[in-house]
C-alpha cells in the first residue's frame, strides 16, 4: 500500500513538472518549418510572443500559429517573455521545397491578360481579398485537424510555376480538386465568414476566418449558402462546386493563409481519400 502511495506521488510529480518545466516554454507542437508549412507551437498561456516587433496571440491553451510561405528561406526567431520573467527564444528554418512547373496553353487572350476596362475592378477585388485576410481574430479553429472541403482528383498544387500561353506567371497558391458542378463544399474547419462575393478572376469566392489570421479561401464556386459574418461548424456546407470567373472547368481551388502567408492546404488535410 504504502508502494502504491509512492507511486502515485511519483506520477503526480511527473505531471506537475511536465507543465511548468521552463524548458517546455516555446515548443514545436504540430506541424514543420518547411515552405508553405503551418505550424502550431506550445508556451505558456501568458507569455507574450514577439516576431520582431509583432506580438503573436496564444491562445488560452498555450497553443499558437505561425506559417511560412512559399519562397521564405530565412531563419526567424520568436520571443517568450513568460511570466516568472525568463525569456526564451526559437529560431526556426523552413526548409526548402522543389516546384513542379505547370503550363497551361490555348487559354483565351483576357483570361490571361484582363481586358483595360476591369483593371479597377480587379484592384478593388485583390483590397477586399487582403482586408479579409488581414483579420486576426481570436477563434481557436486553426487548432483542429482540417478536412478536405471536397473529395476529388487533385488537378493542381500548391507552389507550382505557370506559365500561361507561353508567358511565365505567378506561382499557384491553391490546391485544385475537380468534382463534378454542385458538388457540396464543406467548412475544413470552423470559423466565421470574411467575404462573399462575385470576383473578377475567382467567380464566386469565400473566405473563412480560422483565427490568430489563418484563414481559407474557396473560389470559382457556382453557388454560395453563407453571407458575410455567418459563424460557421467544421463540415458545414457552404456553397458547391462550379467553374465561375476566369476557370476552365468545373473545380474547387483551395487556399489557407496565414497573415499574407500562403500556406498549402495539402500539408493540413493530409492524403485525399483514394477516388
Ligand atoms: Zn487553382
Amino acid at each position: 500500500m504504502r508502494k502504491m502511495r509512492f507511486f502515485l506521488a511519483v506520477c503526480f510529480l511527473i505531471l506537475l513538472g511536465g507543465g511548468a518545466s521552463p524548458t517546455h516554454a516555446l515548443e514545436i507542437w504540430r506541424g514543420a518549418a518547411i515552405q508553405g508549412g503551418m505550424l502550431i507551437l506550445k508556451t505558456h498561456p501568458e507569455a507574450i510572443i514577439r516576431l520582431n516587433d509583432e506580438i503573436l496571440p496564444v491562445a488560452s491553451n498555450g497553443l499558437m500559429v505561425i506559417g511560412f510561405h512559399r519562397d521564405d528561406s530565412t531563419s526567424i526567431t520568436l520571443t517568450a517573455s513568460l511570466p516568472d520573467g525568463t525569456i526564451k527564444t526559437l529560431t526556426l528554418t523552413p526548409s526548402k521545397r522543389a516546384y513542379k512547373t505547370q503550363r497551361i496553353d490555348g487559354l483565351p487572350a483576357n483570361m490571361v491578360t484582363p481586358p483595360q476596362e476591369v483593371l479597377e475592378r480587379i484592384a478593388r477585388d485583390r483590397q477586399a481579398v487582403i482586408e479579409a485576410r488581414a483579420i486576426i481574430s481570436n477563434l481557436d479553429a486553426w487548432q483542429s485537424n482540417f478536412l478536405w472541403p471536397v473529395e476529388g482528383i487533385i488537378t493542381g498544387i500548391y507552389g507550382s510555376r505557370r506559365i500561361l500561353n507561353g508567358a511565365p506567371r505567378t506561382p499557384h497558391y491553391g490546391i485544385d480538386i475537380a468534382a463534378p458542378k454542385g458538388t457540396p463544399i464543406i467548412a475544413p474547419a470552423a470559423g466565421i465568414v470574411r467575404l462573399v462575393d462575385d470576383l473578377y478572376f475567382t467567380g464566386n469566392t469565400i473566405i473563412i476566418d480560422h483565427g490568430h489570421g489563418v484563414s481559407s479561401t474557396f473560389l470559382h464556386l457556382d453557388s454560395v449558402a453563407v453571407k458575410e459574418n455567418m459563424a460557421v461548424a467544421q463540415g458545414d456546407v457552404i456553397g458547391a462546386v462550379g467553374s465561375s470567373g476566369r476557370s476552365t472547368g468545373a473545380h474547387l481551388d483551395w487556399r489557407v493563409n496565414w497573415r499574407d502567408k500562403r500556406l498549402d492546404p495539402q500539408r493540413l488535410a493530409g492524403a485525399m481519400p483514394k477516388q
